[in-house]
């Protein structure tokens, strides 16, 4: 069975509310969705993607929804909530006994965000429910953020796809911890750290050394074919030249980086569906989504 696509919010909200699981457009990439306290369907979430139950899922409510229902947030959390939502913006916090075990993944935390997508809101205004998603993607693949590219992973094994047109921002949310100790950026994003400074007073730590947040393997968000990384065009030029034929070679470099964002995915995926066996890219250094496209730029040349 191949999942029906729709751009119609109240059919995959009907969808949702009857067990089902359904691909949904968000302006960062496209989730795999189910109705956060239905524990079917949350794990057909992760056997379809393959995801290991350990890393949990982030719940996606709607702007209308009290996030205190599913977490405890702190002054910072709720400054960056009232700022940031709807927006690229996940904020992990201390959960409460509403938020169920298979969405964190048995931890005492939970993760929370609001979408900012017109079809996503119209969908979650229609639920009672919160959506539990992570990327609709096969474990360990790049995140898709046009519908194509989540038939193309996931197609076979889920419900609907809700088509929401290609994604505004192309990266995953910012993850940022809250905690009595302060801020740590978990996975940069569009928000960036000059911002979440600019609406707390606080300045975030960056995650260093090991991944605290399961999802976050060195190697994640990976094409098939190789990837290797160079520091401006001309050397990704010399690079892609070493690297034989053209045909056999693919070369991402984008001056804006909104654009770079944007298209990443969407281009890594094209080498691999020409058949691509080696991609060079340059890593951007400048603009506020520069660390955000290098973390996904060093993950996916870490290999699968
Ligand atoms: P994805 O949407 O596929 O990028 O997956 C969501 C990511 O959010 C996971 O891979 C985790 O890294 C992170 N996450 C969600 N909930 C938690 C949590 N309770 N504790 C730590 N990380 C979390
Ligand atoms: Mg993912």
């Amino acid at each position: 069975m191949t999942a029906v696509v729709t751009t119609d919010p109240t059919e995959v909200a009907r969808c949702l509310s009857g067990g089902g699981i359904a691909a949904i457009p968000t302006e960062t990439v496209y989730g795999l969705a189910a109705c956060a306290q239905d524990r079917v369907a949350v794990a057909r979430v992760y056997a379809v993607k393959n995801r290991p139950t350990d890393h949990p899922l982030i719940v996606h409510l709607s702007p209308s929804a009290d996030p205190t229902v599913w977490g405890v947030l702190d002054d910072n959390a709720l400054i960056l909530a009232a700022t940031h939502w709807p927006g690229p913006l996940t904020l992990l916090v201390p959960r409460t006994a509403h938020t169920p075990d298979w969405v964190t993944g048995g931890r005492d935390t939970v993760a929370l965000r609001v979408p900012d997508h017109p079809l996503a809101i119209a969908l979650l205004e229609q639920l009672d429910d919160a959506l539990a998603a992570p990327s609709a993607n096969t474990f360990g693949h790049v995140s898709p953020t046009t519908a194509r590219h989540v038939l193309d992973d996931l197609g076979s094994s889920i419900d609907m796809v809700l088509d929401g047109g290609p994604c505004a921002v192309g990266l995953e949310s910012t993850i940022v911890e809250c905690a009595p100790s302060g801020l740590q950026i978990l996975r940069p994003g569009s928000v960036d750290a000059t911002q979440i400074e600019q609406t707390t007073g606080t300045s975030p730590g960056r995650l260093t050394g090991g991944s605290r947040a399961p999802g976050m393997l060195a190697a994640h968000y990976a094409p098939r074919a190789r990837v290797i990384l160079a520091g401006d065009s001309g050397e990704a030029r010399r690079v892609a030249e070493q690297n034989g034929p053209a045909e056999t070679v693919a070369v991402i470099d984008h001056e804006d980086t909104n654009e770079y964002a944007r298209c990443l995915y969407a281009e890594l995926r094209q080498a691999d569906a020409r058949g691509a066996t080696v991609i060079v890219a340059v890593v951007p250094r400048h603009g506020s989504l520069a660390p955000a496209i290098a973390d996904r730029l060093s993950k996916a040349a870490a290999g699968r």
